[in-house]
């Protein structure tokens, strides 16, 4: 299973890659959140990624493309891949058709999660980030068992920097900007699948599961 998650900030892309992941057995591979452990790390793409992040806008094509060429290297791609957030722009998804190309596989769909902007700002300035295992909460929509504590694996919810409300207006308008063409260019190329991403998480998952068992 190859698959891209698209869609906007706060659209559900990393809590419905966690069921996904499971359901299909292939790994997630997040961009935002290989950046963010590299800021974490201090490593010399961790400090020049911060800048662009905390302004809320992308980090550059070249430093994205080669960390997700790195990142297909390891043997555990070989089953597939769920990328989330990237591609997010024109540039990167011609880059990740090059390199699909080198690999000689085709992806399955790129799942496109459509939620009306007016919801995103509450889901992103209620998210809740485990600082050890990065799955994803909201203080109302999806609240921990116990407060500030990951039901996974025990670790330290935190608010991620850039989902303050001055940050998430201005990476909704990148969004707008910079990745939404990109609806266009997997729709023109007959590989996109819109699905709702309304409703609890639940009800969502539902739909994704469906739309991708409609593929086969
Ligand atoms: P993305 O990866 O697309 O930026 P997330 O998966 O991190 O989005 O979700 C953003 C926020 O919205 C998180 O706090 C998450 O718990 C919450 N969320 C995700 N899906 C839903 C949903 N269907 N209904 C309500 N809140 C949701
Ligand atoms: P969200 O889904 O909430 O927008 P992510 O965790 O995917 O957040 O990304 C966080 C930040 O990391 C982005 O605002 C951007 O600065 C950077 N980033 C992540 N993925 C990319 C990408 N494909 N291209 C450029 N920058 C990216
Ligand atoms: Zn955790």
């Amino acid at each position: 299973m190859r698959i891209v998650l698209l869609g906007p900030p706060g659209a559900g892309k990393g809590t419905q890659a966690e069921n996904l992941t499971k359901i299909y057995g292939v790994p997630h591979i997040s961009t935002g959140e290989m950046f963010r452990t590299a800021v974490k790390e201090e490593t010399p793409l961790g400090l020049e990624a911060k800048k662009y992040m905390d302004a809320g806008e992308l980090v550059p094509d070249s430093l994205t493309i080669g960390i997700v060429k790195e990142r297909f290297l390891k043997s555990d791609c070989a089953k597939g891949f769920l990328l989330d957030g990237f591609p997010r722009t024109l540039a990167q998804a011609e880059a990740l058709d090059q390199m699909l190309e080198e690999l000689d596989v085709q992806l399955d769909t790129v799942l496109n999660i459509d939620v009306p902007e007016e919801d995103l700002l509450i889901r992103l300035t209620g998210r809740q980030i485990c600082r050890q295992c990065q799955a994803p909460y909201h203080k109302a929509f999806k609240p921990a068992q116990k407060e500030g504590i990951c039901d996974l694996c025990g670790g330290q919810l935190y608010q991620r920097d850039d989902d303050s409300e001055a940050t998430v207006l201005s990476r909704l308008e990148v969004y707008n900007r910079q990745t939404s063409p990109l609806i266009s260019y997997y729709a023109d190329s007959s590989r996109l699948t819109t699905v709702s991403g309304d409703g609890s998480v639940q009800e969502v998952t539902d739909r994704v599961k469906a739309a991708l068992e409609n593929l086969q």
